[in-house]
Parts: C-alpha cells; structure tokens; sequence
C-alpha cells in the first residue's frame, strides 16, 4: 500500500474527502470545481450521471432526473431509483457519489487513490453498514474500514487536544442524520462511552417543516397546495433552505415564493422557526439525555461539547446546548470538515497498520455498537429476543453461546435470525437476516451440540459461526433468501414443506381413492400455513403439484389422481425427494400412503434412506390388509411414524392426527 489511503464523510446532502499529508495533518482534498465539500446530489443527464453542484442546480429544472438524500434510503433493499428504463439500488446510487469523490481526488493528489476509510452515523445499522461498505466496492475502493461520523469528530478534535484527560461530547446533526456520543480522550486514546442516534432526523426535517408552514399559507390564500407540484414542491424547498440558512444570520428573512403566477411573501423570525420545530429539539434533546444516563454522566461532567454536521449552525441548536449543559460548545473546530478529517486520520492509521510501518499519529480510537445483537429464540410458542451483545459494547467484540442443540431427529440445518435492538419482541426490533446453516451430521433430536459465535468487526458489521461441537467442525452458512419470515416461524414454529405420496395402483381404484382425496384435503386444510408448502405426487401417476401454498392447485391434484397400473413406490419417493428443496431451512416432511406392496423394495428403502440422511422425516400410512406393516415401519423415520388402517374411511381421522402432530413439531 504505497499510496495514502483517504478518508471520506459520505453525507446525506453533501460529501467530503481528506487525506492525511506528509506532515501528519489532515487536510481536506478540494474538488476539480475549488469546494471543499460536494453536494451528495446525481443528476441523469441523458448517458452523462453528473454529481455534485451542477447536479443540485439541475434539480430545479429537471427534478424526476435528479436524486438527492439517497443516504436516507441505504441498505433499504425495496427502494429503486428508476430513469430511461434502468432501476438503481441506494448502493448503486452512493457508489456514483463516492466515484466523483475518487475521480476529483486523484485529479488533485495526481495519482490513484484505492484505499478509504467511510464514515457512517453511529446509528446506521448493519444493513445500512454493509450498503455503505458495498457503495465503496462499487465504486473502485478497497474500503478498510467504516467508522461512525461521531467517532471521527472526536478523532479530528483530539488531534489537537490529546494532552490531559477530557469528556467530549460530540453532537453530530447532519442533513439526514443525528447522531450523539460521548467520548473519553486519555493517554492518546480515544474511547467512546456511548453513543445513539435517530436515522430519520437531520437538517432535511428542518427544511421540511418551513416547506409545511410556507404550503399551508400559501393554501390558506390561494387555494392551492404547492407541495402537490413536484416542480413548484422543489421551488419551495430550495426557498426553505435558503431561508433556513439565512435564520442562522440574523434574526428575521423574507421568503418569497410564486407558483402559478400567484405569489407569496412570508416573514419568518428565528421564534416563530424556534416554534415551528419544537418537536424536532424535543427528539435532539431527548437524544442528548438518554446518551448521558448511558455513560452515567451528568451534564456537567461533560468537558467539551463538540458540534459536528452543517446543521448544528442553527441558533436553536446553539441554545439547546447552552440549555443542557450551561456552556457554549467547542467553536475551534469545522462541523462541515471535521468528520472527514477524522476519517483521513483513520485512514492513514489503517494503512500503516497494513503495511506495518510507523503510524503518522500517535492517537487512538475505541468504538461502541449503538445497537444491541440479539437472536430470536422461541420458548412457550413465543417469541423471544436474547440479547447477544449489547448496545454501547466495545467494537471489535464476539461471544460464544453453546447451548444450541437440534430439535428433530435427522435436523442438518439451523436457523437463525440475527435483529439488532433490545425490544423483546423481536418483531419490533430491526431483523438483520436469516441465517441458515447446514451440514449437520444428522442425529436424534437434542443430540448434536452446537456453538454459535456472534462477532461485531471493527466496522460494526456482524459476522456469524457455528460449530458442531461433536465433530469440531465449522458449519456452512449462508443467508437464506427463502420467503421464510420470522413472523411465520412464530405462527407456526417450523416451517415446512410436505410432501403427500399418493399410491395411485389399480387397487386404490373406487372408494379407497375417493377417502384419500377426503383425507389429503382435510390434511391441506389443517396444515398449510404461513411458510408451509405442500407437494403431490402419485405413483404411478408422477408430480402432481409441484410445493405450493395454493389450495386451489392442491385440490385439482387430487381431483387428477387416477388409479391404474402397478405400484412403483420408488418412483414416488425420488420425485417426491426432488420436489422438496433441501436446506431451505424448513423441515422437509414425506407421508407415503399405500394399501399395498411396492414393485421395488429395495429400491424404495433406498430413496427412503436418502431422505432420511438429508435430515427429511418420513410417515408411511398404510390402508387394508395387503400391507407390508415391517417394510413400512422400516420406511418411516421412527416405528411410529407408521399408521394404519383398516379400512379406508379411517384414513381422514388418521390425516386429522398427522396435521395436529405436525403443527406441534
Ligand atoms: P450531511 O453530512 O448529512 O450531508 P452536513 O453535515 O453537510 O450533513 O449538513 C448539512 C445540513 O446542514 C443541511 O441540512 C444544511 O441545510 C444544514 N446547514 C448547513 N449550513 C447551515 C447553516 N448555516 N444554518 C443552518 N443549517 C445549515
Ligand atoms: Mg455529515
């Protein structure tokens, strides 16, 4: 790594890139136009993608070509960006800002630029860190590291005030975001406290709220809502900002504001401001304490409060702070630049620590998590969130839990769902992802032992493992993108897939076909829930219905079953095991019905086996007195899992039974 890695604050309405020069200090890297920061804007001009400046007066004119807050929506994996027949993800979005970045930076320093730290709010979360990280990628950087956009303030301050001992706060309101953390500069260390913030928060809302105010004036006298006009609803809030920016000079602005040809002139005083966003101070106040009680400190144990992000130069927020802690903040410090700065700092510590020479500085970071692991486990048919790890750990962490064991016989797979909160409903908290991992020596029920190993890395990313504890080995895992959603392992504990394997002989001709339509439809109805499919296949006959959830389909299925021929069971179950996706981490369940013997037993023990040693669970019902009771005991996974009958109006009874076991597994 010969070159210097930069450092990059990749904001929600503007960006700036730093580099660490030869002297060991910071600077910021201005882009090809002169400015030292770049609005977070990207104009679609026909085959050109213009960021930055151009782009942001472009909106004006060209609005529905122009994205701007895209950091709004990062690791959001709905959103979509769509223009002249192409649909951009949030990550592809940030990746075109963080390309103009590099590009202007290697037009300055004259060289390439391939490595970077990215800053992140304290409060982004694993998903958005992993957009993050992902935007980088895209966009041609080896990202070493994420950092929070607090964490880095305080780097870019304590470089300068690393003598002594201090408690910093830092109060970072950006333009989307608002983060809060608090900091302890000893010895050359920096170490963060604790820290929380609020995604959805940022000079944007106070924006927002003069565009509601101007809108309902301009209503009130013309009658009409200009926010109903995207043309007229970005006019309005170009005004807005302007006159926001404006009330942190002086203590009244005009605003003035026409849409068709009607006209609106508007006096707004920094109270009446003051009063419009009281519910926003509220939330940055409330923010502020709940930080404090966190590291069990009191206002006035606080040194230094550091402000960081544009949009703490509003007067309002000056005031908060002198409000909380009876002093003014630190001013020796850039809001617009000291994130960027820190994140240089970081940047060129991280290359020296790669390349194992001499750290430019002599300063160190310690982070903290801002949200809390957890796992969603489920105990007396609820839902539970174990806390892992909890919010405000020192990063890099992990913990171990062993006590993981399988809940069927044969199981090869576990699931885990990983949220990241404290709430106890896991469905409150925010699910990071469904892990599944496979490769389980299949055992009885509750024999195998497992470890599981949850990490937060330096980047605040997480990263799982498990272990079979019984043979030592390190399980397979991926995130399963199946449909399988928390919400339906809770309804119904595990999810399934079901296959029903229809002896379609000739002898199964007449009634003993007409009850096992009853009985299959009556097991349908029972069984099918939310994450459960079900399969049909006959044999002779082949796949029916390949797993589906649709009883209508289901039902014409059975309506084809036509008894004729002899019995290939052998058949039915090799299409049935092809049918049913292994690790898909739901349980695979086979019910073979017959009322007789199959043509090829051996080959019939041999696909049942295989079913079995992939972790599937087979029940054999068998109907009348020309059954092979042995053979079929010997198909099912355990003895019980063999039912009879006699005759075959008891087979609906049996089908009863089957699906309320089922739905206790
Ligand atoms: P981000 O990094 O999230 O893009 P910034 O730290 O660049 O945010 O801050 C941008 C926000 O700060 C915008 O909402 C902008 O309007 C606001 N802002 C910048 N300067 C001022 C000012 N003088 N008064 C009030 N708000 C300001
Ligand atoms: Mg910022």
């Amino acid at each position: 790594m010969g070159q210097r890695a930069v450092g990059i604050d990749l904001g929600t309405t503007f960006s700036a890139i730093a580099q660490v020069n030869k002297y060991g200090v910071p600077e910021i890297l201005a882009n090809v136009e002169g400015a030292r920061i770049t609005p977070s804007v990207i104009l679609f001009d026909g085959d050109d993608i213009i960021v930055g400046s151009y782009a942001q007066q472009a909106a004006l004119a060209y609005p529905d070509r122009v994205v701007e807050r895209v950091k709004r929506f990062i690791g959001d994996p709905d959103y979509r960006f769509e223009i002249d027949s192409r649909s951009y993800t949030p990550e592809q979005l940030s990746s075109l800002i963080l390309a103009r970045l590099k590009y202007d930076a290697e037009q300055v320093l004259g060289h390439r630029v391939d490595h970077a730290v990215i800053t992140v709010p304290a409060y982004f979360t694993d998903r958005q860190r992993r957009a993050t990280k992902e935007a980088g990628e895209l966009a041609g950087f080896n990202v070493l590291k994420l950092i929070s956009e607090p964490t880095a303030a305080a780097f870019a301050y304590g470089l300068a005030h690393a003598s002594g001992q201090r408690k910093l706060l830092v109060f970072d309101l950006g333009g989307g975001t608002f983060d809060v953390s608090i900091a302890e500069i000893k010895k050359g260390e920096i170490t963060v406290l604790a820290t929380a913030g609020d995604s959805r928060l940022g000079g944007t809302d106070w924006d927002e709220v003069l565009m509601r105010f101007a809108a309902e004036k301009f209503k009130a006298r013309h009658g009409v809502n200009p926010l109903d006009d995207a043309l007229a609803a970005h006019d309005l809030r170009e005004k807005c900002v302007s006159a926001k920016l404006a009330l942190s000079r002086r203590p009244r602005v005009d605003l003035f504001f026409d849409h068709q040809g009607r006209a609106l002139r508007l006096e707004i005083s920094r109270e009446r401001f003051d009063e419009l966003a009281t519910g926003l101070m509220v939330r940055c106040e409330a923010l502020t304490q709940r930080v404090l009680d966190d590291a069990g400190l009191r206002p006035e144990d606080v040194d230094t409060v550091l402000l960081a992000g544009g949009a703490t130069r509003m007067p309002m927020i000056r005031g908060l702070i002198e409000e909380i802690f009876h002093r003014s903040a630190a001013t020796d410090i850039n809001p617009d630049e000291c994130v960027s700065l820190g994140a240089a700092l970081t940047a060129a510590l991280e290359s020296a620590r790669l390349s194992g020479t001499e750290p430019p500085v002599d300063l160190r970071t310690h982070d903290v998590t801002s949200h809390a692991l957890g796992m969603a486990t489920l105990s007396e048919k609820l839902l539970h969130n174990s806390v892992i790890i909890g919010r405000n750990s020192r990063i890099p962490c992990e913990r171990t839990r062993d006590d993981f064991t399988t809940s069927y016989d044969g199981q090869t797979c576990m699931d885990l769902w990983l949220v990241q909160g404290e709430e106890e409903d896991p469905l409150k908290c925010e699910v990071l992802g469904h892990f599944e991992f496979y490769g389980i020596p299949p055992r009885s029920a509750g024999e195998t032992r497992l470890s599981v190993t949850y990490r937060y890395n330096p980047s605040g990313i997480v990263e799982v493992e498990a272990m079979d504890l019984l043979s030592g080995q390190v399980l397979a895992h991926r995130i399963a993108t199946e449909e399988i959603t928390l919400q339906a392992v809770a309804a119904r504990r595990v999810p399934m897939q079901i296959a029903l394997i229809i002896d379609c002989s000739g002898s199964m001709y007449g009634e003993n076909i007409r009850q096992a339509r009853k009985a299959a439809n009556t097991f349908i109805a029972r069984t099918l829930a939310e994450g459960r499919k079900i399969s049909i296949i006959a044999f002779p006959g082949g796949l029916k219905s390949s797993p589906t959830a649709d009883t209508d389909r289901l039902d014409e299925a059975l309506k084809a079953l036509m008894p004729i021929g002899s019995t290939p069971m052998h058949h039915g179950l090799q299409l049935a095991r092809q049918a049913l996706r292994p690790h898909v981490g739901s349980q695979r369940v086979y019910v073979v019905l017959t009322d007789g013997h199959p043509d090829d037993p051996a080959a019939t023990s041999a696909e049942a086996h295989r079913m079995k040693r992939t972790g599937g669970r087979v029940i054999t019902v068998g109907v009348g007195r020309h059954v092979q009771r042995e053979f079929l005991e010997g198909l099912s996974t355990r003895p019980e899992d063999y039912h009879h009958c006699d005759e075959s109006f008891e087979l609906e009874g049996t089908f009863v039974n089957l699906a309320t076991q089922l739905n206790q597994a």
